[in-house]
């Protein structure tokens, strides 16, 4: 196992985590004997960061038992997060935290994150409750080690939000076709000047680099490397960079733990040679071209005076017919949130006034791009469903 070190705490953290979000299932729920095997194969490999969340199923309590059987608490570093869209009052605060404690069998927690903090005013609103206050309380008692946010909103806010508050950490969507897509590179750069711990979470866009390549992007990395798999890929595109300090990948299965570490075993900056970047160039390039609308995420088009999130909106598109209906909804609920009146940012909102069509370096005619996603992703029949997925999330 390779380590990199947390800038702030000084800590020595692997480069593979292990995030908890899809543990191996039965048919009852979480398969304990199996998450307890993969606890202690993960650490004997010498994996040291774990990560789950409050609104993870069963996550807490399955992963609570494992490390009460195997005793393996002092071994790891632990991360868990604050579902802030439940916290309505200081004392939820308490009250949530001390039941994640219950969880996970544990006294103190070492990584705690906001959940999916979107934006400043979500931000404030926490700093209207007295969050600062608990944060400096809990850091006090040695209950909370090092404070952070996870996020999957607008390049923008996430730059906001590292300036609204002295994080010690993050955690970012990142991997090599999400360069300018979230908080991107410009993010990862932006969090790694300030000083903060990165921590990078869907380095496989949710297993679709390993398993959802089209054909011709899958042969041009087994004609460069044979033996090499395509997770491996993704894993080490992100490794040879020297910001990302942990990489999670959630593994649910003895198999997928083995291949991750022998990666992992690998893992140092500046690991890929200019023929592999060369590589990954043209399978990002082919990717692209599968894409209906051949936005390259640049960005330059933004901001639009009346609140389109251009790049976003073309994202999902493209991912919806691209690596399917689940994935590219996916997206549009993060980064559009149509079932949010007040932070949509879709395609009905545009005004068709040019001002971004003048920008785009791929001269793409936005406007009527903008009327085809409207026409696909917001047609009669996914109103219903947006509505109904709202009310869940
Ligand atoms: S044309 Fe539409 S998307 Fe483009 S800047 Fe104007 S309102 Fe925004
Ligand atoms: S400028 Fe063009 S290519 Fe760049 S994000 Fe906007 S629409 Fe996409």
């Amino acid at each position: 196992m390779q380590y990199r070190i947390d800038p702030q705490s000084g800590n020595q953290l692997s480069v593979l985590g292990f995030g908890l979000m899809r543990l191996p299932r039965g048919i009852t729920g979480i398969d304990q004997e199996q998450t307890t095997g993969l606890l202690k194969q993960a650490v004997q490999a010498g994996v040291n960061y774990f990560d789950t969340a409050y609104v993870y199923a069963g996550s807490e309590q399955a992963f609570g038992k494992a490390l009460q059987a195997t005793g393996l608490r002092d071994s790891l570093y632990l991360a868990t997060k604050l579902p802030h869209q439940m916290v309505r009052s200081a004392a939820d605060l308490d009250r949530i935290f001390e039941e994640q404690l219950k969880r996970l069998q544990t006294e103190r927690i070492d990584y705690y994150l906001i959940h999916n903090l979107p934006d400043l005013a979500s931000w404030q609103r926490l700093v209207g409750l007295g969050i600062e206050e608990w944060i400096s309380k809990k850091k006090a008692s040695g209950q909370i080690s090092q404070i952070g946010f996870s996020f999957h909103g607008k390049q923008n806010d996430f730059l906001e939000l590292l300036d609204a508050y002295a994080w010690q950490f993050t955690q970012i969507q990142y991997n090599y076709l999400d360069v300018n897509y979230q908080a991107g590179m410009t993010g990862l750069k932006a969090a790694q000047q300030k000083g903060l711990m990165v921590v990078i979470m869907e380095p496989l866009r949710g297993g679709k680099l390993a398993t959802g390549l089209p054909a011709a992007a899958s042969a041009v990395l087994k004609n460069a490397d044979p033996n090499a798999s395509l997770a491996s890929w993704a894993f080490n595109w992100i490794w040879d960079q020297a910001e990302p300090t942990v990489v999670l990948s959630g593994m649910n299965s003895a198999e997928q733990l083995a291949e991750n570490l022998a990666t992992a075993d690998q893992a140092s900056v500046g690991l890929l040679s200019p023929e592999q970047h060369k590589a990954l160039d043209q399978v990002i390039q082919i990717i692209q071209k599968s894409y209906r609308i051949p936005c390259t995420s640049c960005s330059y088009c933004m901001p639009c005076p009346h609140g389109v999130n251009i790049p976003d909106c073309f994202n999902a598109y493209n991912t919806r017919y691209s690596q399917g209906l689940v994935s590219g909804y996916t997206q549009y609920f993060s980064g559009i949130r149509p079932h949010q009146p007040e932070r949509y940012s879709g395609p009905s909102k545009c005004q068709a006034c040019g001002a971004c069509e003048r920008k785009c370096p791929q001269n793409l005619a936005i406007i009527d791009s903008l009327l085809e996603v409207r026409k696909h992703m917001e047609a009669a029949w996914t109103r219903p469903l947006i509505a109904v997925i709202g009310k869940i999330i």
